[in-house]
């Protein structure tokens, strides 16, 4: 399950967790024998980088399409394992390119290989080793990170055309390791994990177990609403509403679908944000969702619904407390 988000300023930035010092301070007790770290997931476009992320913390993050470049911003997944943490970077594929937009997105890519304990390099079995890919890996060459080569897909070849395949790749650069997998179909993910794992750093537990992204879209989306209901609304307590963006996926006609739970304290404070006849809910729904449209450059369909949770905050607190929300009462 994913937290409630409460103040959160509006931003199109990646939230960090606290630096390491502050962490390992506070976590030092518990940091023994725990291992976490970063991992950046790269590679030219479409080869399954979203795919992978939402499989590995088992829930839709990021926005998966046949379309290219679905994804604008960095995202950040968070995979628990028994004893261990992956914090999860997805990043828009890095190609060659003229576009302004492109160049941003290129220039977010590699702005990560410097801030991640591994690279994840992903390429496509079925199409091979294309100068996309050359491009990405040529991107890579100065970078002291370990690279764990990732060949995705491999539900669409034949074995021996995977062998072929993964024998060329291991010539290309000293990959750390090369691990076959069909993101979609779940193949070899436990295993990569398990790799994974073993090279990540002891370290401390940087997120909260029930917590799973920082995924700023689903930060921005949340926020939008929230703002949309404490304006329409006149409740004595404004900071009693949280906005949770449960799931966010692409419908049919690339549209967005979004469900969102508002979560409130009081059944009188659920009455008031629906409003008589759902009218209230029903503009909050509808101007917010015109500025996620214009913030997300797609149209959106907006589910959302009231839910009644008591001392829902307590939980906010504690996650406040980890540096999660950027918000001040
Ligand atoms: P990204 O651009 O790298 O983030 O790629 P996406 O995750 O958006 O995936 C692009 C397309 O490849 C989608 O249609 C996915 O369903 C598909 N795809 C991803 N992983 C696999 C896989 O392991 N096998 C197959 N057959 N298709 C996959
Ligand atoms: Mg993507």
């Amino acid at each position: 399950m994913a937290c409630p988000i409460l103040q959160l300023t509006p931003c199109n930035e990646t939230i960090r967790p606290p630096s390491k010092e502050v962490n390992d301070s506070i976590l030092a007790s518990e940091s023994k024998g725990f291992k976490s770290g970063y991992a950046s997931l790269i590679g030219k476009p479409n080869v399954g980088k979203s795919t992978l992320l939402n499989h590995l913390v088992s829930r839709k993050l990021a926005a998966i399409s046949r379309r290219p470049q679905t994804t604008r911003n960095k995202i950040t997944g968070i995979c628990h394992l028994p004893g261990g943490q992956i914090i999860l970077m997805d990043t828009p594929g890095i190609h060659q390119s003229t576009s302004k937009l492109n160049q941003a997105m290129v220039h977010t890519s590699m702005s990560t290989y410097g801030d991640v304990d591994v690279i994840l390099f992903m390429v496509d079995a079925k199409q091979k080793f294309r100068p996309e890919d050359e491009f990405v890996l040529d991107s890579l060459k100065r970078v002291k990170t370990p690279v764990f080569l990732v060949i995705n897909k491999i539900d669409l070849v034949p074995k021996p055309e995977l062998l072929r395949l993964m024998d060329e790749l291991k010539s290309r650069a000293a990959f750390t390791d090369i691990i076959p997998i069909s993101a979609l179909k779940e193949d070899g993910l436990d295993i990569l994990k398990e790799i994974l794992l073993k090279h990540l750093p002891e370290g401390p537990q940087y997120f909260p177990e029930d917590m799973i992204t920082d995924c700023p879209e689903e930060f921005l989306v949340a926020e939008i609403i929230r703002e949309k209901i404490i304006r329409l609304t006149h409740l004595e307590v404004p900071y009693a509403v949280a906005v949770m963006v449960e799931s966010m996926r692409e419908g049919q006609k690339g549209v967005i679908v979004i469900d969102a739970a508002i979560y409130v304290e009081k059944a009188s404070q659920k009455k008031i944000v629906i409003g008589e006849k759902g009218a209230l809910l029903k503009k909050v729904g509808s101007q917010a969702r015109t500025e996620i449209e214009k913030r997300l450059g797609s149209k959106v369909y907006l589910n959302s619904f009231v839910k009644v949770k008591e001392r829902w905050r307590e939980n906010v607190r504690y996650l406040k407390e980890f540096g999660y929300t950027h918000g001040h009462h």
